[in-house]
């Protein structure tokens, strides 16, 4: 047995209700979900975060992502608007460490909502934002 859930779902050792696949990644339901029609998108091969993806496997991710946004909007399910989330490290939320992203449906009065922590309403001046924007171009390759 393999210690991730989502590498024992992906090679059926545990239930899964597929919604796609092909040879870089999976979509399936999530057991848990936000709205009715709540699917996690996955690549194949186990990688716990998003530094251990490939940028080919990040680019198939999100093409399956929207293609999953495009049949929940197609389905006849509520679907008002989608909602793209992922969780990158306990702190974001991560609970599964294989990297998933989650597609959910939204609609008016569904109940999902964001909470803003406390420096939400304090808007930085230019100069400070130029200087954070500085600071991560210089760790962009
Ligand atoms: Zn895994």
């Amino acid at each position: 047995m393999s210690a991730c859930v989502f590498c024992e779902i992906l090679a059926r050792r545990a239930p899964g209700s597929f919604v796609f696949e092909d040879e870089a990644c999976a979509a399936f339901m999530d057991i848990q979900p936000v709205t009715e029609g709540h699917v996690l998108v996955v690549p194949r091969r186990h990688a716990a975060g998003l530094a251990d993806l490939s940028p080919e496997e990040g680019g198939r991710l999100f093409r399956a992502a929207q293609r999953v946004a495009a049949a929940l909007r197609a389905s006849g399910l509520p679907c008002e608007g989608v909602n793209f989330f992922l969780a990158d490290g306990e702190a974001a939320g991560q609970e599964v460490f294989h990297v998933h992203l989650h597609v959910f449906a939204r609609h008016t009065g569904d109940g999902f909502g964001l909470r803003f922590g406390p420096r939400y309403g304090r808007r930085p001046g230019r100069e400070e934002l130029d200087q954070l924007a500085g600071r991560l171009r210089a760790h962009l390759a």
